[in-house]
């Protein structure tokens, strides 16, 4: 335990829940400003993911909106609840993220923003709940680096993968700034990027599941040719025949790598062999 200036005993930032804290005001508000950009009714909904200390939740809570902050950790919960006991707009709500019922949290999903510094052990997840139907209006997410380049990286490139490929079909996804790693308590090891993430209607008719099925197991297997991942992986193993009438109506060699693929060839392929 450390002591803090107003006296109270704060506990030691949790590793396991990925506790690095944002310090540096002025990117608490460039934040909190990209979350809020645009009109912005009174009361508009927004969702908080992890509020940690408050840092961006204290900003937000100052402006006209309806305010509801999901923590995990029992006592940064505890200590938030009790500093917004008087604030009819915000609501703390001491839960899994990942387990809480996103499309009822805030009564208007489809107008929620969602803003986060989310922990790095659960980025993927929280970003593929996010952008599974029914999704909220925005999303504007402080991750690591190196998983908003894999976020947004395009075809062919080396941090292409099962994210990018999961954003691309799903949302408008964009880089707004970097945030230099000393911004945050403990220093982490790494810098961090903010992105906003605008869901978009999907533009393909093959189910969400499929496509992410036949994606994780062709990045799984990134080294070998599409070919033989879509008749081998022990997750797809389609025949021959049907994979060869898939490949050949998107024009794609057999011999194609996982990362020679477009996010739509890959819709595309979830589709033709669902047939
Ligand atoms: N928003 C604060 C800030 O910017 O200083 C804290 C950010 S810190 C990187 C991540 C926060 O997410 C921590 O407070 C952590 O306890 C919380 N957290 C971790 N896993 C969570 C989960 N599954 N659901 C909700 N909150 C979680």
């Amino acid at each position: 335990m450390n002591r803090r200036a107003g006296g109270g005993a704060r506990a030691r930032p949790k590793r396991s829940l990925g506790q690095n804290f944002l310090v540096d005001a002025n990117v608490q508000s460039k934040i909190v400003a990209a979350a809020l950009e645009g009109p912005v009714g009174p009361g508009a909904p927004v969702l908080e993911i992890g509020p940690g200390r408050g840092a961006l939740t204290d900003r937000l809570a100052r402006r006209d909106v309806r305010l509801c902050a999901v923590e995990l950790d029992d006592a940064l919960a505890a200590e938030l609840t009790a500093r917004y006991a008087d604030n009819p707009r915000v609501t703390v709500l001491h839960d899994d993220v990942l387990r809480v019922d996103l499309a009822s949290i805030t009564g208007d999903w489809a107008g929620t923003r969602v803003v986060g510094n989310v922990p790095y052990n659960i980025v993927t997840p929280i970003v593929f709940r996010l952008l599974a139907p029914p999704c909220p209006k925005e999303i504007v997410l402080t991750v690591q680096a190196e998983v908003a380049a894999r976020m947004l990286a395009g075809a062919g490139s080396k941090t292409y993968g099962a994210l990018s490929v999961g954003v691309a079909l799903a949302a408008r996804a964009q880089r707004l700034f970097d945030v230099p790693r000393k911004a945050f308590r403990p220093v982490p090891r790494v810098d961090s990027t903010v992105v906003r993430l605008v869901p978009s209607p999907a533009s393909h008719e093959a189910s969400r599941e499929a496509v992410r099925t036949l994606v994780r197991a062709a990045f799984s297997w990134r080294r070998k040719q599409i070919g033989t991942i879509l008749t081998r992986h022990p997750d797809l193993r389609f025949a021959a025949a049907a994979t060869a009438r898939a490949l050949e109506s998107r024009s794609l060699p057999t011999r194609a790598r996982p990362e020679q693929l477009s996010p739509e060839d890959f819709a595309a392929l979830a589709e033709a062999l669902r047939r």
